[in-house]
């Protein structure tokens, strides 16, 4: 971005305002990441006031700061913009910003592999296309506008991460970025609690076809029945389906895990064989969304499969270390839902990499009353899957170990409550045949496990 506060005001609808010739090429809410000649956004909020480090800011490199009108003493003879709400304001100038964008907008919401999925995505498309995206998780009312306010003028396509917790939550999001193209991953179990059932949360995620911009297009995980009947009852919705069933319009057979990632077969609008450095089905699944999304954009099959093989993801999923006690770690300590476990477990029982199998699981958090149940229900993958040891960690997994401990002995399962030590001594048995899963919400901490092992 590179506007003057002149500009800026316009947007808002406001006076101009003095300093008007003032430029800003970017945005920042936090003065210990600001850059040089950014726009400080203060907000007042129940710990600390904002306003408070505008002079801090500046003293950094802040090219202008907006300022809540009922703010007292502002300080004078620097660049201000001043505004009846700081967040509202935020959240207008990303509109007005994005209106007049040229860049291909992408959404993407679902309640696991938006990260995923806007990295592979991302990561595909960045031999051939200027692209940005949702940095971290910054997928929320505040997080996307400043995503939107720090796109470049020349940037081609925008990769927007869109999270929830609620009800109307995505519906402003995707009305603030107008993407042109639409993503739901999949369909889980969290946030159960304020959404009261899995179909409640499908129909939560689907209003980001609300935002979209005319001619959009919604791809979607076609294996999710829930969406299927959302997208039928819609007349006038471009819908693409993906998944790992047959009837998509593109799906995946032959998924077989290797040493460093992941091979597969595409069949529908794309063919062929394909390998992407990544581990887990759900992780094609992300896969193939990606490689729809650049078909769309103009790639072909050879740019896509040759693009494919060199994306790398962040951090934390499902990535491979190699501990130092010769055992094969597979980090997926990002977060934990149901679905993801599920997922992550099937991975590990199904790899043939190594062959004795270890889970570290720790606590899946925020699933409301029926926690129990799903702690209790990991059981059912467990139970009749090659698994060797079971470390289980946190309070609620004593739910799950109360079942395991009817088919696990003392030497094979382990629980604790509240202490990684004794998962950590456990773990220096494991070695060069081993292959570990460590997996729990993001509270957890259990890459705190590894770092005994790196
Ligand atoms: P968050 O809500 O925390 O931002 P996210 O939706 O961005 O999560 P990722 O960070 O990509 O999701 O992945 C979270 C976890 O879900 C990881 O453990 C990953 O392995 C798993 N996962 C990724 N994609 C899928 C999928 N399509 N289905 C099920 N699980 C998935
Ligand atoms: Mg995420």
């Amino acid at each position: 971005m590179k506007k003057t506060l002149k500009q800026l005001a316009a947007w808002l609808n406001d006076e101009v305002p003095a300093f008007g010739d003032t430029e800003v090429t970017g945005i920042s809410i936090d003065t210990r990441t600001i850059q040089q000649g950014d726009l400080f956004v203060p907000f007042r909020g129940e710990q600390t006031n904002g306003h408070k480090f505008v002079m801090q800011a500046f003293e950094k490199g802040a090219g202008a700061s907006l300022w809540q009108k009922d703010e007292p003493n502002p300080p004078q003879d620097i660049p201000l913009l001043f505004v009846d709400d700081p967040e509202l304001a935020l959240q207008q100038m990303a509109h007005a910003y994005r209106s007049e964008h040229k860049a291909k907008f992408i959404g993407i919401t679902g309640s696991n592999g938006k990260t995923s999925t806007k990295d592979i995505l991302a990561g595909v498309l960045t031999p051939f296309f200027k692209v940005q995206k949702t940095i971290g998780n910054f997928n929320n009312q505040l997080g996307l506008p400043i995503t939107i306010l720090q796109l470049d003028e020349d940037t081609d396509v925008a990769v927007l991460e869109m999270g929830m917790s609620g009800f109307g939550e995505i519906e402003f999001l995707t009305k603030l970025a107008r993407p042109h193209m639409t993503v739901i991953t999949n369909i889980g179990e969290a946030h159960m609690q304020d959404l009261g059932s899995r179909a409640g949360i499908a129909k939560a995620k689907f209003e980001i076809v609300q935002g979209m911009s005319a001619n959009g297009v919604l791809f979607y995980d076609g294996d999710e029945p829930l969406l299927k009947e959302l997208v039928a009852r819609e007349q006038n919705l471009h819908a693409v389906a993906f998944g790992l069933m047959p009837g998509n319009l593109l799906y995946a057979e032959n998924i077989e895990a290797t040493t460093n990632g992941s091979s597969f077969t595409a069949h529908g609008v794309i063919e062929g064989n394909f390998f992407i450095s990544v581990l887990g089905k759900h992780q094609v699944k992300n896969t193939l969304v990606a490689m729809l999304i650049s078909q769309k954009l103009g790639l072909n099959d050879d740019q896509i499969r040759a693009s494919l093989k060199q994306v790398t993801l962040t951090d934390m999923r499902m990535q491979q270390v190699q501990g130092t006690n010769g055992a094969l770690f597979i980090n997926d300590a990002y977060n934990a839902a149901p679905t993801s476990v599920k997922a992550a477990i099937q991975f590990i029982a199904s790899s043939t990499i190594r062959s004795e199998k270890w889970l570290v699981l720790g606590d899946m958090l925020e699933l409301g009353p029926n926690e129990k149940v799903f702690h209790e229900n990991l059981s059912e993958d467990i139970q009749g899957q090659e698994i060797s040891y079971v470390c289980l960690f946190g309070p609620r997994m004593a739910y799950l170990y109360d079942i395991l401990k009817e088919r696990f002995d003392a030497e094979h399962l382990l629980y604790v409550k509240d202490d990684y030590a004794p998962i950590i001594e456990k773990l220096q048995q494991a070695n060069k045949e081993s292959i570990v899963l460590l997996k729990g919400s993001r509270g957890m901490k259990l890459e705190t496990i590894l770092k005994a092992f790196t």
